[in-house]
């Protein structure tokens, strides 16, 4: 194979350009309608070449909160049609390398999600790069609570290559629930899930992304396009004598009450949930409960060590331990009991009782734009991630603490806990308050929660979740 970067002579009208791509990005530098020369660097999503006109479907990326990342067209007249060719089989092979070229999606948009913009977001930015991509799909518009749920359950999953959610994360939460509860529900992993962003919380676009992409339309899509699938752990919750599963975060207290408690807020968008953090903080409402947990590791400066270390592995995708965890996994059953059982001693519970400001499970970083609760979670390291603010925090360490969850930093605070954990359970004293599973409203009852490694997989373009933890 040639070597970066693959270069072409064209003409664009008497012209000449050089087009170069350099295993991540196409640059040129050609005229605009005024005749200045601008270099353009872009992401390819198709190439078509027809006689003498080289068409190149492109994407801008962008970052920060401006502008979206938009699809752009741009066509050249080559010389050499044979040396064009090969370019065109070169570039294409190289952006497609260990992904699916024209994949075809299941794509479902929550029309109610966020402030009500996911519709006009599929149409205008997500749609175009799909289709310039030569992807196809079809398309169902959710019209009412667990719609996404019936959908997964009974999707027939070997005519997709994925399932993209246009939402937020409880259109997710539902899709993964349908898929546990099929019978074939221990393959998956084998039909990965497509987060677009279009609802109030999109904790599992800025996993992906991070806190500058994470927000983009347009970049969640061609991590849609470009993406591979990446085996995610999921949370199995035992409430009562149900089960279901979390992927992203099980909280209690104050990022519970933030979650559920501002509905009447939704037209803040994102906002709503710092302005009503801040308040929480600062009336110190506690919440009392029975904390019960199987520590992996409590020691924050090794979660931090071992953090650096994951991310100098090399990631493993889900097409590569789909054989393992078909011949792992005969079925998904708790290690560690239900919520209803007693706790056994030889798997290592601490238990206490206590008072908390919150007390936060989760297999993701990010919760929302801005709040990286639990910045130590890997998508698939078998564990989850339990954040706790105990009781005494003061209201000038609250706030720190707060300012810290912009970039995960108050999981260093004195007064904070973090801990790397098997399973834990929270049996809440009061009668009534707030319990969220991945922002979705649950019974203020009991609950336990367990780790299982991989059972599905999220499209992404690095195969882990943006660095949330500084070096
Ligand atoms: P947000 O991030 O704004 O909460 P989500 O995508 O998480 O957006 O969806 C929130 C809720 O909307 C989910 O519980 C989902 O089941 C529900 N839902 C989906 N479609 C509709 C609809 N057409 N009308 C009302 N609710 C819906
Ligand atoms: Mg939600």
């Amino acid at each position: 194979m040639a070597s970066f970067p693959f270069l072409l002579q064209v003409h664009s009208g008497h012209n000449q350009v050089e087009l170069s791509y350099n295993g991540q990005h196409l640059e040129f530098d050609a005229p605009d309608l005024n005749g200045n020369r601008t270099i353009h660097t872009v992401e390819i999503l198709n190439i078509t070449l027809q006689e003498q006109t080289l068409s190149i479907a492109v994407c801008v990326p962008k970052a920060g909160p401006k502008s979206e990342s938009a699809l752009e067209a741009f066509q050249f007249q080559v010389k050499n049609q044979t040396q064009a060719a090969q370019w065109q089989a070169n570039v294409l092979g190289h952006v497609y390398k260990d992904v699916k070229r024209s994949k075809h999606f299941k794509i479902l948009v929550n029309p109610f999600g966020g402030q009500g913009h996911a519709k006009k977001l599929w149409e205008h930015i997500a749609e175009p790069l799909i289709k310039a991509a030569g992807c196809t799909y079809d398309l169902t518009y959710t019209t009412h609570r667990y719609h996404a749920k019936e959908i997964a359950k009974d999707l027939n999953i070997r005519q997709y290559d994925a399932v993209v959610c246009v939402s937020g994360d409880g259109v997710v939460h539902e899709v993964i629930n349908g898929l546990m509860e099929r019978q074939d529900a221990i393959i998956a992993h084998k039909l990965p899930i497509g987060a677009i962003p279009g609802g109030s919380g999109n904790a599992l676009s800025f996993s992906l992304l991070g806190e500058d992409h994470g927000a983009h339309v347009g970049n969640a899509t061609l991590g849609v396009i470009k993406g591979r699938a990446m085996p995610v752990d999921l949370c199995s919750v035992t409430q009562g004598n149900g089960r279901f599963f979390s992927f992203e975060l099980q909280s209690f207290g104050l990022i519970a009450d933030v979650d559920l408690g501002t509905e009447h807020m939704r037209w803040m968008g994102e906002a709503r949930f710092t302005v009503s953090a801040v308040g929480k903080l600062l009336s110190q409402a506690t919440t009392g409960c029975e904390l019960a947990y199987i520590p992996v590791e409590t020691n924050i400066k090794r979660i931090h060590e071992q953090y650096n270390e994951a991310r100098q592995t090399p990631v493993v995708w889900a097409d590569q331990t789909h054989d393992e965890l078909d011949a792992n996994h005969p079925s998904i059953v708790d290690k560690f009991g239900g919520v209803t059982d007693s706790f056994r001693q030889e798997d290592g519970w601490v238990v206490e009782n206590d008072e908390y400001i919150t007390v936060v499970g989760a297999k993701t970083p990010w919760i929302s734009k801005g709040s990286i609760t639990n910045p130590a979670a890997q998508p698939n390291d078998g564990c989850i991630d339990l954040l706790v603010f105990p009781k005494d925090i003061g209201r000038v360490a609250g706030l720190a603490v707060m300012i810290g969850v912009e970039t995960g930093e108050h999981v260093f605070h004195k007064d904070v806990r973090y801990m790397k954990v098997k399973a834990f359970r929270v049996s809440p004293k009061a009668s009534s308050g707030f319990i969220s599973m991945d922002g979705e409203h649950t019974p203020y009852q009991p609950y336990q929660v367990e780790a299982h490694r991989g059972l599905v997989s999220v499209l992404s373009i690095e195969g882990r979740y943006a660095r949330s933890m500084k070096q």
